[in-house]
């Protein structure tokens, strides 16, 4: 059967000889796998519809479980996100935590849209802390493990203050936050970012202007429940953790300059 999807590719892998094999999100038929012949020749029409992040317009024959691409054209390639080192840092990780916590052909409309918005944020140089924590919620939700944020998950009260607990599914107050005694206290900007997030449309995400310990409660909060939830072992995150570390030591640097040694050029020096 002949099938024509629009779709953003979120896995490419080498294939034989000189083919591939890419993931797509699609939001009619969700995840497709699909081989790509010699998308690797250079000559290849199709080599730049097989890498990650592209937007495109697929057709592609399927009998079993992966698809043979007939034809395809690109919609937006999202250049951007495969130079420097930020941006395919947290795309690459957007595409990876996509392809892992969804299942083939679940239905996948919305996290599209969302994965797509989440790509155009990171390539018009949105704040990539705050775009991708706002996605990481859009796939905790889209894959059934949103948090209770609005009231105590044990007694139901509506007035915090509330501590943040993974284990628990969202809010404790404090006369249950003994329920969970790692629950995180965060700070009220961060518990008001969590409920955006969970509400928001990435594509009408604007700038949001967010202090750096907000950013890293926010991403820890996430990390926590992730972790807990959805229990993915994401290569890319790795690299993510070790660039996020890197930003840190480079703003550390920037706010403390070292002082210029003095140069000696030209001082009597032959
Ligand atoms: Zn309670």
């Amino acid at each position: 059967m002949l099938y024509r999807v629009e779709g953003l590719v979120i896995r490419s892998t080498d294939y034989g000889e000189g083919n591939k094999i890419i993931t797509l999100l699609t939001p009619t038929y969700g995840k497709q796998g699909i081989v790509v012949r010699g998308a690797k020749k250079l000559k290849s029409r199709y080599g730049s519809l097989a890498q990650l992040f592209t937007y495109g317009d697929f057709s592609y024959y399927k009998t079993g479980t992966l698809g043979t691409l007939n034809s395809g054209e690109i919609i937006e390639s999202f250049r951007e996100l495969r130079e420097g080192l930020e941006g395919p840092a947290y795309a690459a990780y957007a595409s990876e935590l996509t392809d892992r916590a969804i299942n083939d052909d679940e239905a996948a409309a919305h996290l599209f849209h969302q994965l797509k918005a989440c790509q155009s944020a990171l390539a018009g140089g949105k704040d990539p802390q705050i775009v991708i924590r706002a996605y990481e919620m859009k796939v905790v939700n889209a894959s059934g493990y949103a948090p209770m944020l609005d009231e105590c998950v044990n007694c139901g009260r509506q007035d915090g203050p509330f501590r943040f607990s993974a284990a628990a599914g969202g809010a404790l107050c404090l006369s249950c936050k003994h329920k969970d005694p790692t629950a995180l206290e965060l700070e009220e900007t961060v518990w008001k970012l969590l409920r955006v997030f969970s509400a928001l449309d990435l594509r009408r995400l604007g700038n949001i202007a967010v202090r750096d310990s907000s950013k890293r409660q926010l991403q820890l909060a996430l990390r926590r429940w992730m972790d807990v939830h959805l229990n993915l072992n994401l290569k890319s995150r790795n690299f993510l953790d070790q660039w996020e570390k890197y930003g840190d030591l480079l703003g550390e640097r920037m706010k403390r300059p070292e002082p210029i040694p003095e140069t000696e050029a030209g001082e009597g020096k032959v």
